[in-house]
C-alpha cells in the first residue's frame, strides 16, 4: 500500500501559472482559494481544447515548401487516419462560444468553402506516402455544419470517401448540427451518406440560462428532430455544458437526467464551460451585466454529480467528456465509436488531417494549425497552399504524447506503453515523478495492466494533462491560456461597447 501524500507537494515550478490574477472578478468566491475535494487543485481547469499546444523547440516551417518537404519525410504508421473537418459558420452567436465566425463569407460562397476542403484533403494526400489511406473516423464539426446545406454535406462526404478507403463498416462518420437551423433535407443527406453519429449542441435546458447566454429558446422541434433521427442514426449525442453563470446543481442534474432518460438519446458529451475562449461572456461578467461563474468548488461538484449520475444509470465513459448508454446501442455500432471528439491524437504517430479554417491537426512529427480566418484560408487554398498557419505549425515529434493525452482517452494507457516510455527515456524524470504523485493522490487508478483516471481525475482532467506535459511545453500552454484571459480583459472598453449591453 502506497503512502498517501497529505501535504501539498512542492510545485512552485509546476503550478507556475498565476491563476489568481486571471480569475479576479470572474468566479464566485474567487478571493478565497482553497484546495478542492482534498486535491492539490484550488481551481477547475480552464482549458479543454488547448491540450495539443506545443513549442518545446519552437521549430516552425519558414515556407509552405518546407512544410511539404517535412511531411513527405515523416514516417507514417499503417494505422487508419482520422479526419476532422471544421465548418466555422453559424447563424447564432451564443455569448460563450468561440467556434464560429458568424454566417458571412463576404467574397466567397459555402460552395467555395466545400471545394477548398476537398482540395485541401487532396493536397495532403499528395504528400502522404499512402495515396489511398484507410480512414478510421471522419468528424464534421463547427460552428453549425448544417449551414452549408444538404447537397454540400452529401458532396463533401462522398468526395472524401471516393479518394480513400473506409475501414470496412468500422469507420465512424460523425456530424454536428444546430437545432434551431437544421432542416429535414439535411438530416436526409446524413442518412444517405451513412453517417453513424450525430451530435447536437443543446448546452442547457434551463430557460433563464439560455436567455442570458443568447441561446434560442427550446421548442418542440427538439423532440421532432430526435424522433426523426431515431433508428436511422446509430449514435445520437447531445452536448451539454455545466458551469454557466447562475447554474445550480439542481439545474445541471435536471439537464443531464432529461437526456439520460430520453428514449432516443444514447450519448451525452458533458463539458465544463471554458471562459478562456468566451471573451464576450468574460467581458459582460467583468462589467457586472451578467452574474459571475459558479465558484471553482461548485463547478467541481457539478462535474462530480454528473459523472456519478451517468455511471449510476449504467452509462460508460467513451470519449474525453462523453458517456454512452451501451444498452441503447447495438454492439457493432458501439465498437465503432472512436471516442475522439474531434480534438486530437492519442499517440505520437497518429494521423489527424484537420481540414478547414482554424482546425488543428497532427501528423507523426508535426502539429499544424489552419489559418484562422475563413476567407484568408480559402485564398491560400485557391493559390495552391496547404491552408495552414506557418506561425502556429510545429515540426516536432511529440514522443510523450500518449502520456499527457491519456487523461483524454477513456481507454487510459497500458502499463506496457508506460514502461516503454521509461525504458526509452521518452519522458523527463519529472513527468514520471508527477505521474506517481497523481496515483498516490487518487487521481490516477492503477490496475494490473493499465492506468486510467479515477472519477476525481476526470473532474480535474485538464490539470492532469497540463501537469503530465514536459515542463517546457507546459510553460507554453500556460502562456497561451493566460494570454487568452488577459486579451479578453484588456479588450474591455476597446472592442466592447458597454453602453450597448446596459
Ligand atoms: S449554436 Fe453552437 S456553434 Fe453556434 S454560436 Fe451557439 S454554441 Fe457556438
Amino acid at each position: 500500500m502506497k503512502k498517501i501524500i497529505t501535504e501539498q507537494p512542492s510545485l512552485s515550478d509546476l503550478d507556475c501559472l498565476d491563476f489568481n490574477y486571471i480569475d479576479q472578478g470572474i468566479y464566485n468566491g474567487d478571493e478565497v482559494k482553497k484546495n478542492i475535494m482534498g486535491t492539490r487543485f484550488t481551481t477547475v481547469a480552464r482549458n479543454t481544447i488547448d491540450y495539443w499546444t506545443v513549442s518545446r523547440n519552437n521549430k516552425k516551417p519558414q515556407s509552405q515548401q518546407e512544410f511539404s518537404q517535412h511531411v513527405q519525410n515523416l514516417k507514417f504508421s499503417q494505422r487508419p487516419i482520422h479526419i476532422y473537418i471544421h465548418i466555422p459558420f453559424c447563424k447564432q452567436k451564443c455569448l460563450f462560444c468561440a467556434f464560429n465566425k458568424g454566417e458571412d463569407l463576404c467574397t466567397y460562397s459555402y460552395d467555395d468553402y466545400i471545394e477548398c476542403l476537398i482540395d485541401q484533403y487532396n493536397r495532403f494526400l499528395d504528400v502522404f506516402p499512402n495515396k489511398r489511406p484507410i480512414i478510421g473516423s471522419i468528424h464534421i464539426g463547427g460552428g453549425s455544419p448544417n449551414i452549408i446545406g444538404a447537397e454540400n454535406i452529401r458532396h463533401l462526404i462522398s468526395q472524401i470517401k471516393k479518394t480513400s478507403c473506409l475501414d470496412g463498416n468500422n469507420t465512424e462518420i460523425s456530424v454536428e448540427f444546430s437545432l434551431p437551423t437544421v432542416d429535414l433535407d439535411f438530416l436526409d443527406a446524413l442518412f444517405d451518406s451513412q453517417v453513424s453519429r450525430i451530435s447536437m449542441g443543446i448546452q442547457t435546458m434551463d430557460s433563464e440560462t439560455r436567455k442570458a447566454m443568447k441561446l434560442p429558446p427550446l421548442t418542440s422541434k427538439l423532440n421532432e428532430i430526435l424522433y426523426y433521427l431515431n433508428k436511422k442514426i446509430p449514435v445520437i449525442n447531445i452536448d451539454l455544458i455545466t458551469g454557466f453563470p447562475e447554474h445550480t446543481l439542481r439545474k445541471v442534474l435536471k439537464d443531464h437526467a432529461f437526456f439520460i432518460e430520453h428514449p432516443v438519446v444514447n450519448s451525452i458529451s458533458s463539458y465544463l464551460l471554458n471562459p478562456a475562449h468566451a471573451s464576450g461572456l468574460l467581458q459582460q461578467i467583468l462589467y457586472g451585466t451578467i452574474k459571475k461563474l459558479p465558484s471553482h468548488e461548485d463547478s467541481a461538484l457539478f462535474r462530480l454529480h454528473t459523472i456519478l449520475l451517468m455511471r449510476q444509470k449504467g452509462w460508460v465513459r467513451n470519449g474525453t467528456n462523453t458517456y454512452v448508454n451501451p444498452g441503447k446501442i447495438i454492439e457493432k455500432n458501439f465498437n465503432i465509436i472512436s471516442g475522439r471528439e474531434c480534438i486530437g491524437s492519442f499517440n505520437y504517430d497518429d494521423c489527424l488531417f484537420a481540414l478547414g479554417a482554424s482546425s488543428i491537426g497532427s501528423l507523426p512529427g508535426c502539429r499544424f494549425e489552419n489559418i484562422r480566418d475563413p476567407e484568408e484560408w480559402i485564398i491560400d487554398i485557391k493559390k495552391g497552399g496547404y491552408g495552414i498557419d506557418l506561425g502556429k505549425t510545429y515540426m516536432e515529434q511529440q514522443n510523450d504524447l500518449a502520456l499527457w493525452s491519456f487523461p483524454l482517452n477513456s481507454n487510459g494507457i497500458s502499463k506496457k506503453v508506460y514502461n516503454e516510455f521509461i525504458e526509452n527515456n521518452a519522458i523527463a524524470s519529472q513527468q514520471d515523478v508527477v505521474f506517481r504523485q497523481l496515483i498516490d493522490e487518487g487521481l490516477i487508478y492503477e490496475s494490473e495492466d493499465h492506468y486510467s483516471l479515477t472519477i476525481l481525475g476526470e473532474i480535474f482532467m485538464g490539470h492532469i494533462v497540463r501537469l503530465l506535459k514536459n515542463p517546457g511545453e507546459r510553460g507554453a500552454l500556460d502562456k497561451e491560456i493566460k494570454n487568452l484571459f488577459l486579451s479578453a480583459k484588456n479588450n474591455l472598453g476597446r472592442n466592447f461597447n458597454k453602453e450597448k449591453i446596459l
